[in-house]
């Protein structure tokens, strides 16, 4: 079977992650858990992070500390993982859907106005913005910045999929008040499951890390003042990530490489693009996302889903978008027709660094083949 995308381990990952069974520092008291936040910390430019046990988790405490509650809204985009999303409603506040801009598939800023005047007229004051750095490509920050300062909001930036995506040299985060990474099995660096939350305020991440031990103040007999949660990262999957940290920048040459392989041979066939690179980023290609433009090709990308599966190659389509999804039935949306077309249109082709040019070859093969007249 050739993966979405399979975890890349090697020999020094599996000797950082002996290591600490060696030495006994499993739990989340282990120095790997700091020595991870601080390297981490350093790759995304930020001045302090916190690694918990999850993106999703990460996001959870940077809501949390909002004191979100009914009547608060926070807009997200629609094309996004669940994950993303999921945190607004544990911190007590409803999410407002956007759809996403064609250049970079990230929330569009032009529809951040509209967003807010619809918040008002459902009687929710929006506490924050929560935009994601969708599969790889950093979101207009610049842009959605302009608009939360001018409203005195704070944006939350959710670059789970974004390790290693840069936007104007500067990696996937910056300009955030806080921004959350996923270290899950398929994500372009893993920890078997994991996240970190990145700030430049050191306050923000010290209470956020607090909160992730179960908000327990330095005392002998365990003392609280406010109620917390258990999302701290485990010294082994922190050995692990310092492991796989180290060769970040192997892992996105080679998932822009396989990207490349791709483009190479399939840009040419009628109906076929591929999810756009805007200027001043550079795409992680965690995943490489092709759109089979219907009115082109009468192939549809589930018919090619499962061409690809019965040759035992593992495809996705777009993520569904949130506005779509049952349980988001009665949630404002602005706008949407972007997304529902990358979702009707898209298939996430497999990406992972382990795979070989054989590989990518023979998912080539099969496509070409599917989609030959
Ligand atoms: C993976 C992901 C998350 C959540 O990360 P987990 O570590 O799986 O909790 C959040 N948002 C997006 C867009 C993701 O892809």
């Amino acid at each position: 079977m050739i993966a979405l995308s399979a975890p890349d381990l090697g020999p020094v990952d599996r000797e950082a992650v002996l290591a600490t069974l060696d030495d006994g520092w499993v739990s989340s008291a282990a120095p790997a858990v700091t020595a991870f936040e601080q390297a981490f910390a350093r790759t995304v430019g930020r001045a302090h992070a916190t690694a918990v046990s999850s993106g999703t988790a990460a996001l959870h405490l940077a809501l949390h500390m909002l004191d979100l509650g009914p009547g608060d809204a926070v807009i997200a985009p629609t094309l996004t993982f669940i994950g993303g999303v999921a945190p607004i409603l544990h911190a007590g506040a409803r999410p407002i859907f956007v759809d996403c801009g064609a250049a970079d598939w990230n929330l569009d800023p032009a529809l951040l106005e509209e967003a807010f005047a619809r918040a008002g007229r459902e009687g929710l004051t929006v506490r924050a913005i929560v935009p994601a750095d969708l599969y790889g490509q950093c979101c207009d920050i610049a842009a959605i910045r302009a608009v939360a300062d001018e409203k005195g909001v704070p944006v939350i930036l959710d670059s789970a999929e974004a390790v290693g995506a840069t936007l104007d040299g500067r990696h996937a985060g910056h300009g955030a008040m806080a921004a959350a990474y996923s270290f899950n099995g398929n994500k372009i660096i893993t920890t078997g499951g994991g996240g970190m939350l990145a700030s430049d305020d050191a306050a923000l991440i010290a209470r956020a890390r607090s909160l992730a031990t179960a908000a327990r103040v330095p005392a002998v007999h365990y003392e609280h003042a406010e109620v917390g949660f258990n999302y701290r990262m485990t010294g082994l999957a922190a050995a692990l990530g310092s492991a796989q940290l180290a060769t970040l920048e192997d892992k996105v040459a080679r998932r822009r490489a396989i990207h490349g392989r791709y483009r190479d041979r399939l840009d040419a066939l009628a109906g076929v693009a591929f999810a756009p690179e805007a200027p001043g980023r550079r795409h992680s290609r965690w995943l490489t996302v092709m759109l089979l433009d219907q009115t082109a090709t009468a192939v549809a990308p589930e018919a090619l889903r499962l061409a690809l599966e019965a040759a035992g190659i593992e495809s996705r389509p777009v993520w569904k978008p949130m506005h779509l999804q049952p349980v988001f039935r009665d949630h404002p949306m602005i706008g949407g027709a972007v997304s529902e077309r990358l979702f009707a249109d898209g298939l996430c082709l497999p990406s992972g660094s382990v795979l070989t040019d054989a590989e990518i070859d023979r998912v080539c093969e099969v496509i070409e083949a599917t989609l030959a007249p």
